[in-house]
């Protein structure tokens, strides 16, 4: 299955839930961003973009990707 995608037209957060091992960082280090009990449960308003590729970058699995939208 194709990575799912959240954007907000500035950012778009990617999400493959075949590849995530349920380690729950996003959840932590980003809970405006990531909230399992919303649907949408990714919300790229939910932190600035530079917060969201931080958090990105330590996803240990690689599940969760990060791009910046075309002006
Ligand atoms: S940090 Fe990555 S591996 Fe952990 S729950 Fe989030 S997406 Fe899945």
């Amino acid at each position: 299955m194709a990575a799912k995608q959240h954007t907000n037209g500035t950012i778009t957060i990617t999400y493959d839930a075949e590849v995530c091992t349920h380690a729950a960082r996003c959840v932590k280090g980003l809970p405006g961003v990531v909230d399992a009990n919303r649907k949408p449960w990714i919300d790229p308003d939910g932190a600035t973009p530079s917060e969201i590729e931080a958090q990105v970058a330590r996803c240990p699995s690689g599940a969760l990707g990060f791009l910046r939208n075309a002006d």
